[in-house]
């Protein structure tokens, strides 16, 4: 009987709410299971890790360097002042946080004085969020009385390609690393969100990715449950900081939960259901500040509910590529070569969808991606923008729109359902919201579009109450 429980980062925000877990964690150890915890970095430290080795690239300021390297060892030494209680565990976790620090210190100053800042060593970098807090977590489920030790993501047996900033798992090694330990009762705390090449060099699974981690861990120990643990009772109806009234959804099936997590609901990092559901792995959403709350069970049974739609989601920070082309008229494998480009400069693409005159394509990408984008684009192609048709240029211009956001409408009761379409574009109409691309996932669970990024509460409030508030 195993169970993975992976705590995010707000769970893990402070020394009082590390030592919550911890509790957590050992009174179900109690109930004689065998537990693998996975951790996420304390709340922020990620965000202000990515901006430091930012700074430390442009503004090359050591003194800045100091400074934050000062804020990062009060922020986990306080931690540790307020997790455990044992002098002897916190002189020994601490000993592991100096090394820690002062190696991100000299990374930090090495990425300053170089001027360079490589996919490889941002990754680097970025690790030192989860690397920090696992020792005190650790550290704390000891202070409570269970053997407990701290492991990186590699150590735990992830090992992934050197795809940086968002790796691909190649191998796992996770039964042959973890069960030895969970034989002598001791109850690995892993490192979320990152892995490790074959080479040996850091990786991570891209933001949020600590969910995936949990996935992976419960697949390779083919565990009995996945339980992500976070700072909401469960999946809501929507984001619940968005709209006030969402509800938690009890029950979810895979299908449905990917989808879901795939177009936004950050909940769940995306890739978090596939290897749960390729064993049957049940999910459980909790909420580590009210646990006796029921929180969602993502299993494969379709659950359903009165409402047809189940969810609304939205993803921000996107970009609308409109790409035009006469040119395009008749000529086979257009596509595919500007999905081939794209491809080629790990350009992930969200939405697509062609006009039926072929003259127009439209995809949605990240906002980060623009750039690589136009690039792959223009080396396919060769130059667009010269509009003349005597260029022959297949592809005549190609518009962005940053100020843009996706919404997707998902429940499982949607497939099939007459008229659903309609009466969603209606109530966008309603909310003041213009439709710039429309998207049905080929799973039919989902139907997602494009709008400007100011009518995003709007619509998505409307949406909410005509589909969920009130259905009939
Ligand atoms: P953690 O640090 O625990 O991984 P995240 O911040 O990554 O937590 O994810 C939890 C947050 O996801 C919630 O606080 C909530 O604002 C947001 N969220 C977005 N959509 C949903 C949804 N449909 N259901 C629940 N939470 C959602
Ligand atoms: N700490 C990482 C992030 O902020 C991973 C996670 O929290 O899941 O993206
Ligand atoms: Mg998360």
């Amino acid at each position: 009987m195993v169970t993975v429980m992976k705590f995010g980062g707000t769970s893990v925000g402070s020394g009082e709410r590390i030592r919550h877990v911890a509790n957590i964690v050992v009174n179900r150890k109690k109930e004689d299971k065998d537990v693998v915890v996975v951790v996420s970095a304390m709340s922020e430290v990620t965000n202000a890790l990515i901006e430091i080795s930012q700074q430390a690239l442009n503004i090359r300021d050591i003194d800045k360097i100091s400074d934050f390297i000062n804020f990062i060892k009060e922020k986990h030494y306080k931690a540790i002042e307020e997790s455990i209680k044992s002098e002897i565990i916190k002189k020994d976790v601490k000993k592991i946080i100096d090394s820690r620090i002062d190696e991100l210190e000299k990374v930090l100053i090495g990425v300053a004085y170089l001027g360079e800042l490589t996919p490889k060593s941002r990754d680097y970098i970025l690790s030192f969020g989860e690397r920090l807090s696992s020792p005190i977590l650790a550290g704390s489920i000891r202070d409570l009385g269970e053997k407990s030790i701290a492991l990186e993501g590699g150590e735990a047996g992830i090992i992934t390609d050197d795809n940086f900033g968002n790796a691909r798992v190649k191998k796992l090694k996770v039964k042959e690393c973890l069960t030895p330990l969970l034989k002598e009762g001791i109850i690995p705390v892993v490192t979320g969100f990152i892995g490790v090449t074959e080479e040996g060099n850091i990786t991570t699974l891209g933001r949020g990715g600590s969910d995936y981690s949990a996935a992976l861990i419960g697949y390779g120990l083919d565990a009995d449950i996945i339980e992500i643990w976070t700072d909401v009772s469960g999946v809501y109806t929507t984001d619940p900081k968005l709209v006030p009234t969402a509800k938690r959804i009890p029950k979810l099936s895979y299908i449905e939960a990917m989808e879901l997590a795939y177009f936004g609901a950050k909940v769940l990092h995306p890739r978090t259901i596939e290897p749960a559901m390729e064993k049957g792995i049940p999910i459980l959403v909790k909420n580590t500040f009210e646990p006796e709350n029921e929180g969602t069970l993502i299993t494969n049974d379709i659950e359903m509910s009165d409402n047809i739609v189940k969810a609304i989601t939205t993803i921000k920070n996107v970009a609308l590529i409109n790409i035009f082309g006469a040119g395009m008229v008749g000529v086979s494998g257009t596509s595919a070569r500007i999905f081939k480009a794209l491809g080629k400069y790990n350009v992930n693409v969200i939405l697509i969808s062609q006009g039926s005159s072929e003259t127009n394509i439209s995809i949605v990408i990240s906002e980060e991606d623009v750039d690589k984008a136009l690039k792959a684009l223009k080396e396919e192609f060769g130059d667009f923008g010269k509009k003349s048709f005597l260029n022959n240029n297949l592809i005549r211009d190609v518009m962005v729109d940053k100020d843009v956001c996706v919404v997707s409408v998902v429940g499982a009761g949607m497939k099939g359902a007459k008229g659903i379409a309609g009466k969603i574009f209606t109530a966008v109409s309603e909310s003041g919201a213009n439709i710039k691309m429309i998207a049905q996932g080929s799973s039919e669970v989902n139907i997602s579009f494009v709008i400007d990024e100011k009518d995003l509460i709007n619509c998505v409030r409307k949406l909410h109450e005509k589909f969920i508030e009130k259905p009939n």
